[in-house]
């Protein structure tokens, strides 16, 4: 498993979710507020993209 961080769009708290090898892709809640998120992986390895899923 590697760890993917991303930045919530709402509240700009830093997640944390542990991936499987290869998944590129993820949905995961904001510890903080719960918002619900796709998350992507981005260029770089631990920083993932996160776009808001409403
Ligand atoms: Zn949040």
């Amino acid at each position: 498993m590697s760890t993917a961080e991303w930045l919530c769009t709402e509240c700009g708290a830093t997640n944390r979710k542990l991936v499987p090898p290869g998944e590129r892709e993820v949905h995961d809640r904001c510890v903080t507020c719960r918002a619900k998120h796709v998350v992507t992986q981005g260029e770089r390895p631990v920083r993932w993209e996160a776009t808001a899923k409403r």
